[in-house]
């Protein structure tokens, strides 16, 4: 009994052990069902959520799974809970109306089917512009085929995407191709890597001698080579810039290009070389070139007529102070009547041949832009008056009479060119007391408006002579003009005055108006503006008495190598008392003033053996800085007077010089 319920035990717990073991079996197989069939959802909820159309069929084409995406992405009606389970082998022939290619779309699938191989990324046209990449991935388990994986993706934004990319990079090669301009490309060595089709046309070479060659051994000169290599070494600097360089292409023609370059990067944004637009400027530098001879020529010309100008007003000058400066002296002196009438003709001559040479010259000064206007402070009536003294008398010897009226509102003191004025007045009463033959010569004077700091002036010259004609008044501005042979003939002239009072009258940015009638007269009207200037003191004494104190016994070295012209000056200054010393050259002024103290030095400018320049430098490099040096000089040019100034002089007076302007410029200077 103990055995046989002890055997039946034992029996007993191996069955309830047997019963426990089947459960958990069941148990983790029912586990593992939901695991996998939680995995499958997941799996499927994805893939019916993916943006490509997922299509997948069994070794019979009959469909296994298929997503939304794929309904939609085929027009298809039907659902996937449809679709599923249904035989998929006629789908490509419904479907082909779709592809721009619909036996190509069939052949395809039918070769992807029958080859059983992997194919990923075909793109298919479809006719609504659509573009579709397909892969096909066929199933194979445990080594058995079962079936296939199609997936489409809808990729028509990225391909109308790089479609654009390629058009425009083709509209840009075409345009680099086919433009004016060369483009080069050189690697880091400076070898050619890429050409385009005009670059050749430009160099005159075909691209294939020219690719993998260096480009400066190529188009440079061992001049201009640097350029090239210092450029290529600022590329690899990553600078960008253009310059022109002059090069030779194949047949041997110097040409200019302009090259603008910038460093050449790759995809990476590495730099692999440099690349340069490169434009034939030769025919905008032979022009360049032209104009640049042109304007050469045109300053050496106009320098020429400069120099010629100096000279002849050199020559002319030096001996017209010498008639003038000796013939006023003589005056001072006894004379009989007849030489005293003799002597008074040969001034009056000396002095009209005088303003014959300064309208000539001032002409040629205004026409090259030379003349510049002084800046000074003057009495306007006072200049009127003296006018009117210096012409009353000759407009009473042909028994005329000169009235003179001066507005009372005239500031004493305004700023302009007193010289210039009084050229122009004297221009515009010479004429009217030599074309009137009676009645009477005006001058009027009157503020047409008075301003905060300035006064607008109108100057009135008026006569009853001869008159203008009206066609001849549009020409009288003209230089050399003259109104009739008859006119010329009978009062002379150069038929300048006119032109250059003009002209005078704009550089005072005034205006000149004249109104005349035949036989009954001409009136001049000048207008401008003045600043008003502070009023100077007056002298006390007479200016004669003041210049006789203060000159007396003063010391002058006088370097001069004209003889006539050293006894004009030392003749005006001895009359004050001044001890004049001649020098008739830079080299013994020098030599002279070694040894002696003077109060100023007078300098001729053009002397022989050493000139008023050198021996102005030499002067105050070796013996005095201080003393004060005066250039006579008989250029009319402005730019001598830089020179002397530049060399050290102290001021400068042009000859022929007014006994005047000399005495105050001494005065000025003196200690
Ligand atoms: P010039 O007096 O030396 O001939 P201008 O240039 O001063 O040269 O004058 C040019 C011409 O204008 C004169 O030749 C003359 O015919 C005419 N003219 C100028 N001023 C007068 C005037 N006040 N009366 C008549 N004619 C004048």
């Amino acid at each position: 009994m103990a055995t046989e319920e002890v055997l039946r035990e034992a029996l007993e717990q191996e069955r309830k052990a047997r019963l426990d073991a089947e459960k958990r079996l069941e148990e983790t197989i029912a586990e593992r069902t939901r695991e996998l069939s939680r995995t499958a959802t997941r799996l499927s909820n994805l893939i019916s959520n993916m943006q490509e159309g997922v299509l997948v069929e069994d070794e019979n084409r009959f469909i296994v799974f298929v997503n939304e995406q794929f309904c939609s992405m085929f027009s298809i009606p039907a659902g996937p809970e449809i679709l599923t389970g249904t035989d998929c082998s006629g789908s490509a022939e419904q479907s082909k109306h779709l592809f721009t290619d619909p036996e190509g779309f069939v052949g395809g699938i039918n070769t992807l089917l029958a080859n059983r191989q992997k194919v990923t990324s075909e793109i298919l046209k479809l006719q609504d512009g659509r573009s579709f990449s397909r892969d096909y991935v066929p199933i194979i388990i445990e080594g058995k085929y079962s079936g296939h994986f199609w997936k489409y993706a809808d990729i028509t934004s990225r391909i109308r995407y790089e479609d654009a990319l390629i058009r425009s990079e083709e509209k840009y090669r075409l345009l680099i191709e086919n433009m004016n301009l060369g483009l080069l490309e050189v690697d880091l060595n400076g070898k050619i890597i890429y050409a385009n089709q005009s670059f050749c046309e430009m160099s005159g070479f075909p691209r294939e001698e020219i690719y993998g060659k260096v480009a400066e051994e190529l188009f440079t000169t061992t001049e201009n080579r640097s350029v090239v290599l210092e450029k290529n070494e600022s590329r690899k600097k990553g600078i960008s810039d253009a310059y022109e360089l002059e090069i030779t292409n194949r047949q041997g023609l110097k040409k200019w290009w302009l090259i603008s370059g910038a460093p050449l990067f790759n995809n990476e944004g590495v730099q692999i070389g440099s690349t340069g637009i490169h434009l034939d400027i030769t025919l905008q530098k032979q022009l360049e070139f032209t104009l640049r001879e042109a304007k050469q020529m045109a300053e050496d010309t106009a320098k020429a007529k400069e120099v010629f100008l100096a000279n002849m007003s050199h020559e002319i000058r030096t001996p017209m102070n010498a008639i003038l400066g000796l013939g006023k002296q003589l005056l001072k002196s006894q004379l009989t009547t007849h030489q005293r009438s003799f002597l008074e003709s040969i001034n009056t001559a000396a002095d009209n041949l005088l303003v014959v040479i300064n309208d000539i010259l001032d002409f040629s000064k205004i026409e090259s832009g030379k003349l510049d206007l002084e800046s000074m402070v003057f009495s306007l009536p006072n200049l009127l008056t003296q006018i009117s003294n210096m012409l009353t008398l000759k407009a009473q010897e042909k028994g005329l009479t000169f009235n003179l009226q001066v507005d009372e509102a005239i500031a004493p003191a305004l700023i302009g060119d007193p010289y210039r004025i009084n050229q122009v007045l004297l221009n515009l009463l010479s004429n009217s007391i030599k074309f009137t033959e009676q009645g009477s010569i005006s001058l009027i004077c009157r503020v047409e408006e008075n301003f905060e700091d300035q006064q607008a002036i109108e100057l009135i010259v008026a006569d009853t002579g001869i008159g203008i004609d009206k066609k001849y008044l549009n020409k009288i501005f003209q230089k050399f003009s003259q109104e009739s042979i008859n006119v010329a003939r009978k009062y002379g002239g150069t038929g300048l005055g006119m032109a250059i009072t003009k002209q005078l009258v704009d550089l005072m940015d005034g205006k000149i108006n004249i109104e005349s009638r035949k036989n009954q007269g001409t009136k001049t009207t000048i207008s401008f503006s003045l600043p008003v200037g502070l009023q100077q003191e007056k002298h006390e004494k007479p200016q004669d008495l003041i210049r006789q104190e203060k000159l007396k016994g003063k010391k002058i070295l006088l370097v001069e190598d004209n003889k006539l012209n050293r006894l004009v000056a030392t003749t005006i200054l001895s009359h004050f008392g001044i001890l004049v010393t001649e020098a008739v050259n830079g080299e013994i002024a020098v030599e002279i003033l070694r040894k002696e103290h003077f109060d100023i030095v007078l300098m001729d400018m053009q002397m022989p053996v050493m000139d008023g320049i050198s021996a102005t430098v030499m002067i105050r490099k070796e013996i005095s800085t201080t003393i004060p040096i005066i250039a006579l000089t008989a250029h009319a040019l402005k730019s001598e007077r830089s020179r002397c100034l530049e060399a050290g002089m102290n001021d400068f007076i042009s000859k022929p010089f007014e006994e005047d302007k000399l005495l105050r410029t001494i005065l000025h200077y003196l200690p």
